[in-house]
């Protein structure tokens, strides 16, 4: 099977359940997909009702002009859609597969405020440049003139991405430092593949490397190199880090062996799935298979470990909440997919210690809604002498993400940061208090979506090509 084939495999058993059939056989998986896409794009498509007054346009980060493409595509007129898509967003097909659709475009499309049922916006602008891709229509950059300035980009996540896309089609000279050996942050590490099939996030940044953006991966920035010597060579720097510092749980046996990070987790199996040697998968510190796995956290990386462990055949797995259904972070989407893959939820409950190292147990603490805090969620409160030992041999730390402390980190002076640690940035420009230095995405916002990355990173492109065209020294070459 080709690549393309395999992501569209991976697509139809994820959006066509009634296809999952011994008898289809895996290539024939091709052409049900392709028939089924473009049939099914068009439909959706054509169901926009024009509405003139568009809300998911609104409600989209990027204000993707959904219902021109949307038109378009119900015309058939698919490169058109593809061209007007790719203006506002540099990774569609990204954002049409992991966005959380029902919180932004298609959860304000008027036909599913009318009871009728949102046009499936996601999936089509994915079919779009799905599309564009396998016709060849996505080409490498290629800059009409080459410019003499330089921007170095520290981290090459969807806000790193996003503004060397737009610096680079601009002409500018722009270098990506990464640690990791792979960029794409946590679209390459983090979001597991069933998500987000890891080949759609390679093929981007292989584009963006024939577009002549030159990766540095492997560099810590502030161990391999220091922030200095990074502004001492660019014209402009961009922060892009995003946050990566994970919530600790506290309580007794909390430091007790086979009580992971989510981050740790997410990795390996990421790792894993790109054929790489991870010994800590190996040795079973990070595979669920066969255990009895209790994931705590009640957000979105925690709706992503309980459904990884499902496919990594752990024997049972659970998730701890300590609020109820109503009031979790997470989408109820993806706590409907988890809980129909086998994954039970115990809602209204909290980790008060565990038991053994290596872990046996979750010491679990039942749990109240009480009176609203200042936020006016209902605070949870403990039931006293309601605990119990929940039986685990993995537990999965999934409480949330923290900026690290970067100036301290880096020993940089003049870099401001929040009360929260995020690096202090004008929102639609990304300057933050050193001159030429700029910050974007998840350093910037706290944990928050790629849609708002690639936002940020296009949004704070614009401000240096604007601030580097202000400065006299900036001469365009040849
Ligand atoms: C498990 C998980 C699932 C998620 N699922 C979704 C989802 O379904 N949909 C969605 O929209 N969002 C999702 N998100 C959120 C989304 O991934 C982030 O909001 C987004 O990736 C932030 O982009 P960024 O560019 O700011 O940072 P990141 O993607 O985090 O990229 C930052 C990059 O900076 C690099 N870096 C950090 N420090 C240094 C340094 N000192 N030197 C060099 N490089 C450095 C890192 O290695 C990394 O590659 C998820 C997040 C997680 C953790
Ligand atoms: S980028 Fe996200 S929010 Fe915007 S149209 Fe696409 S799927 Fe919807």
């Amino acid at each position: 099977m080709s690549q393309q084939q395999m992501l569209k495999f991976v697509s139809i058993d994820r959006a066509m359940p009634e296809k999952r059939d011994a008898n289809v056989r895996a290539h024939d998986f091709h052409e049900i997909y392709a028939e089924y896409a473009h049939e099914k794009a068009q439909e959706q498509a054509g169901r926009c009702s024009q509405c003139g007054v568009p809300y998911c346009q609104s409600h989209c980060p990027l204000h993707n002009n959904i219902p021109d493409w949307l038109m378009l595509t119900a015309e058939g007129r698919l490169r058109e859609a593809y061209e007007l898509s790719q203006a506002t967003n540099t990774f569609p097909e990204i954002c049409g597969r992991i966005c959380p659709q029902d919180r932004l475009c298609e959860g304000n499309c008027v036909i599913e405020q009318a009871g009728h049922g949102t046009v499936t916006i996601g999936a089509v602008e994915k079919y779009i440049t799905d599309t564009a891709w396998e016709e060849g229509w996505v080409q490498p950059i290629a800059p009409a003139v080459e410019r003499e300035e330089s921007v170095g980009i520290i981290g090459a996540g969807p806000g790193g991405l996003a503004a060397a896309d737009v610096l680079r089609r601009a002409g500018l000279q722009v270098t990506v430092y990464d640690r990791y050996d792979r960029a794409g942050g946590l679209m390459t590490y983090g979001i597991p593949g069933f998500k987000l099939e890891k080949p759609v996030v390679m093929r981007r940044n292989q584009q963006l490397e024939a577009g002549g953006v030159e990766f540095v991966l492997d560099c810590n920035v502030g161990e391999d190199i220091s922030f200095d010597a990074i502004r001492g060579r660019h014209d402009a720097v961009l922060i892009a880090t995003g946050v990566y510092k994970s919530r600790e749980l506290q309580g007794p046996g909390s430091g007790a062996a086979g009580i992971v990070r989510a981050i740790d987790y997410l990795t390996a199996s990421n790792r894993k799935s790109f054929g790489d040697e991870v010994p800590e998968f190996d040795s079973g510190d990070l595979n669920a298979e066969g255990k009895r796995v209790v994931v705590i956290g009640g957000g979105d990386t925690a709706m992503d470990c309980v459904r990884t462990a499902i496919r990594q055949g752990a024997k049972s797995v659970k998730c701890l909440y300590r609020r109820d259904r109503a009031n979790m972070p997470g989408s109820q989407r993806e706590v409907a997919n988890a809980e129909e893959e086998g994954v039970e939820f115990v809602w209204l409950s909290a980790p008060r210690g565990f038991a053994g190292d290596p872990v046996e147990g979750v010491i679990v603490q039942k749990m109240r809604l009480g009176t609203p805090d200042a936020t006016g969620r209902q605070a949870p409160e403990v039931i006293e002498g309601s605990d119990y030992t929940e039986p685990a041999d993995m537990v999965i730390k999934a409480l949330g993400f923290e900026p690290e402390e970067l100036p301290k980190l880096w020993g940089v002076d003049g870099l401001e940061v929040t009360r929260w640690g995020t690096v202090k940035a004008e929102f639609t420009t990304g300057r933050t208090t050193l001159p030429g230095v700029y910050a974007v995405g998840d350093i910037v916002r706290g944990a928050s979506l790629v849609v708002w990355a690639i936002r940020d990173g296009r949004d704070a492109a614009a401000a240096i090509l604007e601030d580097l065209a202000a400065q006299p020294a900036a001469v365009a070459a040849e």
